[in-house]
């Protein structure tokens, strides 16, 4: 097709030769309602229910002032109005990324990323070659390496001695649980044969010689934290100025992190106050079950002090409740299936979480938990439950939202409409290939390997739903999550027909889950999350058109401009930033 051929041309400056061909006249002018920038020519999803409403949108300021067809839209251009050429492709609102960890993303950015190595000659090649580029650097810092191409499941300090002789290396696991250490960073943080498990860790040792693999597992990891170099204050936000062009490359126009507090909170309001912060930041704190009436005093003045701003605003806690059913540490209703021995021990008991929920539910905060077994998806239902029955209901409503949700008992299914549950939920984690989900499946077995990622019978049963990535244990590309979330297959698409394939989604509730239904999970859909008239200008163009393309060729489209609050922050075709 001709037009997805030709190159995206962005007219960014008035007269400019490229764009010369494009500026039309305004057909009239009466001062207050021509557009600054208009999208023409795709195919617009608008995210409010329907499926194609027009091919152009006119913006004007910050906001979208009108839906329409070209000729509707041409008539609010005038001579130096910015025109996007969609070229027949999707125009939708931006990516709303559901659930990440922006600062830990950013800062993935500058180490070796092995989350596309997938065989062992790979993850030699990125970390040898990271070395050679980063001379300067004291340590070789990486992460996101699979358990499958190791022997055994499990890498050791030889084969990264092997790759870097000269300086310390740490490498971390894409799901966070387990570290690879090299010999010079294992003498560092003094790590011997005689060093015990901390308690809820391991240090691996080698069954004949009795020395440390290099392999720390779970609360172990954090036997290396004295002696790794602890990111600065300027790495930080040099890392969230990083991640911003990462999310607009990739069409993420919001973003809404899982964890934080008040001191992460400071980045992104210097970065707000400098007009640098170009990504719409919606953040969750930290909260450990132990709060009292205090500590929810305290949290209350942190949300009053950055209010409801459309840049940065928080008003979530995050609570945890499980782990992760990889490591046997998500809680099961059930034992395991390969450890007969523990169902998995949740983090808090039943009336602690209760407490803390309720308490905060109080306070007018919006709890999210992580709960990844059926076990402990249960607990939290049952805590927003409680906390329903116990405190008047506030004026905004509830949204508890639960984060993962990866195995779910079916009597569970209809809670989270009936209870009003966002289910927020990152459909890349159920990639079926052999790297990432032959543990996972192993672990649990068959039966409750069938209820993973349930996400179409969650929406089925009325419950709302937000995608995400969970960045960066995946990547932050959300048309990974959409492609999943429609095929239930790897990129590659395997295996043909889908993984469970009744959980496959219609394109459109899965591009929602990522625009309309995200803005819902962080109470903005009345300002975004939608391309109509009034609402906050963040636009992705796509370079076709998503709803014309077979299913298994999705991941063909790739994001041409980006558009946030008014101003195109990326294009394909040449650099912005
Ligand atoms: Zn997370």
């Amino acid at each position: 097709m001709a037009a997805r051929v030709t190159a995206l041309v962005v007219a960014l400056v008035v007269g400019a030769t490229l764009a010369a061909g494009l500026i039309v006249r305004a057909q009239r002018d009466d001062g207050t309602t021509l557009a600054d920038l208009v999208v023409r020519n795709g195919r617009v999803f608008a995210a409010d229910g329907g499926v194609a409403l027009g091919e152009s949108v006119a913006v004007r300021g910050n906001r979208v002032l009108r839906v329409g067809s070209n000729a509707e839209i041409d008539r609010l251009r005038r001579p130096d109005t910015v025109v996007v050429d969609a070229r027949g492709g999707t125009v939708m609102p931006g990516f709303n990324d559901g659930h990440v960890h922006f600062v830990s993303g950013g800062l993935g950015l500058e180490k070796v990323d092995l989350l596309d190595a997938p065989t062992l000659d790979r993850i030699r090649e990125k970390i040898t070659a990271f070395a050679a580029a980063h001379p300067d650097r004291p340590w070789v810092l990486g992460r996101g390496w699979y358990y499958e191409p190791f022997p055994g499941g499990l890498p050791t300090r030889q084969v990264l001695d092997e790759l870097v002789p000269d300086r310390p290396a740490l490498m971390v696991c894409y799901d966070g649980h387990t570290s690879w250490a090299n010999s010079r960073a294992l003498a560092l943080a003094g790590i011997t044969r005689d060093t015990p498990d901390p308690p809820n860790g391991v240090v691996v040792k080698d069954p004949r010689t009795g020395e440390p693999t290099g392999v720390l597992k779970e609360a172990a990891q954090r036997l290396l934290d004295r002696v790794v170099p602890e990111p600065t204050r300027e790495d930080r936000l040099r890392a969230i100025r990083a991640g911003m062009q990462n999310a607009h490359r990739l069409g993420v126009t919001s973003v809404q992190n899982a964890s934080g507090g008040a001191e992460e909170f400071e980045l992104y309001d210097q970065l707000k106050r400098a007009g640098e912060l170009k990504l719409r930041v919606y953040s969750a704190v930290s909260l450990d079950a132990t709060a009292t009436e205090a500590d929810a005093a305290r949290l209350d003045a942190l949300r009053a002090r950055y209010g409801d701003d459309p840049l940065f605003r928080t008003g979530a806690v995050k609570l945890m409740i499980d782990g992760v059913i990889e490591a046997h540490t998500a809680v099961m209703l059930a034992p395991y299936a390969n450890r007969p021995d523990t169902k998995g021990t949740p983090m808090h008991s039943q009336a602690e979480l209760d407490r803390v929920v309720a308490l905060m539910d109080r306070h007018g905060w919006q709890v999210m938990i992580h709960a990844i077994g059926d076990g402990g998806i249960r607990m939290a239902l049952d805590a927003y439950e409680r906390a329903a029955a116990a405190n008047p209901a506030p004026e905004r409503g509830r949204r508890h939202r639960i984060e993962h949700i990866e195995s779910t008992d079916p009597a569970d299914i209809p809670r989270f409409g009936r209870l009003g549950v966002v289910a927020s939920m990152q459909p890349f984690h159920a990639n079926p290939s052999p790297n990432q989900i032959n543990v996972w499946s192993g672990n649990i077995g068959p039966e409750r390997a069938s209820r993973g990622w349930v996400y179409r019978s969650i929406g089925d049963a009325g419950g709302r739903l937000v995608f995400g990535s969970d960045w960066p244990v995946v990547t932050l590309d959300p048309r990974m999550g959409v492609n999943m979330a429609v095929n239930r297959a790897t990129p590659d698409g395997i295996p043909p027909g889908g993984w469970y394939p009744a959980e496959r989604m219609p394109l459109a509730r899965a591009l929602e889950a990522y625009t309309s239904g995200a803005a819902w999970a962080s109470f903005e859909e009345a300002r975004k999350g939608r391309l109509a008239p009034g609402m906050l200008a963040d636009i992705v163009v796509l370079s076709a058109d998503l709803f014309e393309l077979p299913a298994a060729r999705l991941l063909d489209a790739t994001v041409t401009a980006t558009i946030f609050d008014g101003q195109v922050v990326y294009s394909a075709d040449r650099p912005v930033h």
